[in-house]
């Protein structure tokens, strides 16, 4: 596997034939359970809830696509960029009970995750070599789900990936512009308009974007400016419990639609590598602001809703948070 550089888009991809085989596997027994015969190398524990002997802890990934050990050396081929693919690998096993998901778990289990999840970006950001760790949970077979138990994976990669880096990009312009944070404006826009919002928990607020790039796509949101979400979670560690309730909700209420999703957390690039060329980092405390973005996956016409180039959603934001916010949840 290496890492190519698209030197149109700057995006970078990992590639190469000697893919890890991440199908999900008919495993007689589950590696994250607590008993497990084959437990995978433990990286960091929460203790906690009642009857449990951890709530929620990282694993080294078993088929990790990216590894600890070395240093990226970045090439040159012709035009092209390349390099190894360092960075770190790491499963986020989100319950001790095997069936107990996010939306089934109770507040105090959701917050040692979250809690969990802003120690090991905080500590993978102490790695000077990392730019960014991202944490996500694909969730169903269409979303490409490896594993049955309750996990989520985080990457600490050399490179900031695509969609973020366009955020910071936008961020900073309209910072530039405006000297204000982009999310906070469109916070209290939804707010006062209150025609996408589904849900307003301590906080947090949850809404469908103006701009939907599938039908039901929800954010979750701080209303208090903040870039990074592991220093907001280990400063304001109280405010997880919120954030889990609010997860945990909204979650319950997109399964009416689909059992299918992807998640994904976009925080703030690690600031501890300092990179010339991109200007970015300046002002980044100030113009970028963490949030989660959830985007369902609707099996019947998955594939109709993305040409290509241009996303699709047939169904309104409007008219999605309404069928949201009816949703029978429970409290
Ligand atoms: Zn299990
Ligand atoms: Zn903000
Ligand atoms: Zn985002």
């Amino acid at each position: 596997m290496e890492l190519r550089k698209d030197p149109i888009t700057r995006s970078w991809v990992i590639t190469g034939d000697d893919v890890p085989d991440n199908a999900p596997r008919l495993e007689p027994f589950c590696r994250f359970c607590p008993d497990s015969r084959e437990s995978p190398q433990l990286i960091a524990s929460m203790s906690g809830t009642p009857g449990a002997s951890w709530s929620a802890r990282a694993v080294v990934h078993p088929n990790a696509l990216y590894h600890i050990e070395g240093e990226p050396t970045r090439r040159g081929d012709g035009i092209y960029d390349k390099m190894r693919p360092i960075g770190a690998h790491e499963v986020l096993v989100e319950n001790s009970v095997h069936d107990r998901h996010l939306w089934k778990a109770s507040d105090l289990e959701i917050e040692q995750f979250l809690l969990l999840a802003a120690q090991r970006i905080q500590d993978l950001k102490g790695d000077g070599r990392f730019k960014y760790v991202s944490m996500f949970k694909d969730h169903g077979n269409s979303a490409g789900q490896e594993f049955e138990h309750p996990t989520s994976q985080m990457t600490a990669t050399t490179f900031v990936p695509r969609r973020v880096l366009y955020e910071l990009r936008a961020a900073r312009e309209y910072f530039e512009s405006k000297e204000r944070c982009v999310f906070c404006d469109i916070i209290s826009q939804e707010m006062k308009q209150d025609l996408r919002v589904i849900e307003l928990r301590g906080d947090f607020i949850a809404v469908c974007p103006y701009a939907p790039r599938v039908p039901y796509e929800s954010w979750i949101l701080p209303r208090t400016h903040e870039a990074a979400f592991g220093r907001f979670g280990l400063n304001r560690p109280g405010t997880m419990r919120d954030l889990g309730a609010l997860l945990r909700r909204t979650l319950q209420r997109i399964r009416t639609i689909t059992e299918e999703f992807h998640l994904v957390l976009h925080t703030s690039p690690n600031s501890l590598h300092r990179s010339g060329n991109l200007g970015y980092w300046k002002t980044i405390d100030e113009d970028y602001h963490w949030h989660i973005e959830i985007m369902p996956v609707l099996a019947a016409k998955a594939k109709s809703y993305t040409f290509k180039e241009v996303y699709y959603s047939p169904l309104s934001s409007e008219t999605a948070v309404k069928r949201l916010r009816d949703a029978k949840i429970e409290p």
